[in-house]
């Protein structure tokens, strides 16, 4: 063996504990380290030739490239909308790179089953009945609800697009989907363009149900309902579309990312009323679950044609059964068992724990929108529905003035939030998703805006 290899795994047990010590302390600092780093040009550094082992590569890491390490997983990076870890979360990510398991399949390791019970833990918080799998995120969340969407549209002419491609345009029709829908629609063959952008409700970003029904009487379709806007927080009213399909032809794809989590809280559980009438449901766990980045949970009621679509046969690998291994089920063959650390977190916090996550960042949003609110110098530009705000200069905005205002902020280290443009106007967000934000959190990012 190797002879730094061989040294590593003499001294695994003093290694470990050596990494375990080196993160306790970056942890005990994230609360005050800055939460975006200081720009600084990063040299790539050759291959070494021989390497120095675990214990010189941790001394590496922390010289070379810790420093450039933003607080991401802090309470003030309002940017995006960015989860955090766990304690449990952590420590299941931990175990899942030293297990090390292939989740593609049941084969020789409870792996899978613990998968399933994941999926069905999730679909309990959610209270969603229908099975899932885990994917990378979101976009691939919502790639999978279209891809097994297509396959159905195909199935009404008595075709198979996973057999023939796509052989006739497929029409999609959303309000204000994400931007991953119409990336997930370029990598599908479908394109970009077949999205119609159906009208929203006046001074909303909900989708307009007349004009939806208008798009659908043209014939069959996905419609990709929106769970939570990125910039105000806003639901389609699910109902009232999964209504429309005692009359039209359409595959419900409900993109309920970090909206999702709205059914942790009793209060707000409502603004996702109907979503278990979907057809897909992609929900992201790195965001509001407070798991590792990447994680997400992909529901559909229809596995039989997401089999037709992903299903990866050969000798070597078996034939899917009666119960469809992963492998068949999801874009990836091997797999990481990024469901160990979701299981983690939902075995410490439980039902409760994640009703007080979701509770106390809907707090800090409102609280953050009331105090701008009262605050002449900014504008709020929608009402805070959920864990969003969304607000701007008064006076005349530009984008450099907004620009301006978010690099001082990011400057002084104390916030880091993003810009977007809402209906027309140049703005902000600042996004409560992370476990360890507090009140205290709002006062401190408040006082840096001057709010
Ligand atoms: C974040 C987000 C996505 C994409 O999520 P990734 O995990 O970054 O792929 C899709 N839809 C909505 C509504 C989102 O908020």
């Amino acid at each position: 063996m190797f002879e730094a290899l061989a040294h590593d795994l003499a001294e695994l047990p003093a290694l470990l504990e050596e990494t375990r010590t080196y993160t306790a302390r970056i942890l005990a600092g994230l609360d005050e380290r800055p939460v975006t780093a200081a720009a600084v040009e990063h040299v790539a550094a050759a291959l070494p030739e021989d390497g120095g082992g675990l214990r010189a590569a941790l001394r590496a890491f922390e010289s070379r490239w810790e420093p450039g390490f933003s607080a991401s997983a802090g309470p003030r990076y309002l940017g995006f909308v960015t989860g955090g870890t766990t304690p449990a979360a952590l420590s299941g990510d931990w175990l899942t790179a030293a297990l090390d398991q292939n989740a593609h399949g049941a084969v020789g390791s409870a792996a899978a089953a613990l998968e399933r019970e994941t999926v069905a833990r999730l679909g309990e918080l959610f209270g969603l009945d229908m099975p899932g799998a885990f994917v990378t995120g979101a976009t691939m969340s919502n790639l999978v609800g279209l891809a097994i969407g297509r396959e159905w549209l195909g199935s009404l002419r008595g075709a198979s697009t996973a057999e023939e491609g796509v052989t006739a345009p497929v029409r999609v029709l959303s309000g204000t989907p994400h931007s991953s829908i119409g990336k997930s629609l370029s990598v599908l063959g479908i394109g970009r363009r077949r999205l119609v952008s159906v009208a929203t409700l006046p001074g909303r970003e909900a989708v307009d149900i007349v004009a939806l029904e208008r798009e659908l009487a043209a014939g069959p379709a996905i419609v990709v309902a929106n769970a939570g806007t990125v910039n105000t927080v806003d639901f389609d009213d699910i109902r009232a579309i999964a209504a429309l399909k005692s009359r039209h032809d359409f595959w419900l794809h409900v993109d309920a990312a970090f909206g999702g989590f709205a059914a942790a809280s009793p209060a707000h559980a409502p603004l996702l009323d109907g979503w278990a009438e979907a057809d897909s449901v992609c929900v992201d766990l790195h965001k509001w679950l407070n798991v590792p980045y990447d994680s997400a949970v992909q529901f559909t009621r229809r596995q039989d044609l997401q089999l037709r679509v992903f299903e990866n046969v050969s000798p070597y690998l078996g034939t899917p059964g009666a119960t469809p291994d992963f492998m068949h089920l999801t874009p990836e063959t091997s797999r990481r068992l990024r469901a160990l650390p979701a299981w983690f977190t939902l075995e410490a916090y439980g039902r409760s724990g994640y009703r007080e996550i979701v509770e106390r960042a809907i707090e800090c949003a409102r609280e953050m929108g009331a105090r701008l609110e009262r605050n002449p110098r900014w504008r709020l530009l929608a009402p805070v529905r959920l864990n969003v705000v969304c607000f701007t200069l008064s006076g005349a905005v530009t984008t450099e003035r907004v620009a301006a205002v978010l690099e001082e902020l990011t400057r002084s280290g104390e916030a880091f939030l993003t810009p977007t443009v809402y209906q027309g106007a140049p703005a902000i967000r600042a996004a409560f998703s992370n476990w360890r934000t507090t009140l205290a959190d709002v006062d401190r990012v408040c006082a840096a805006l001057g709010a």
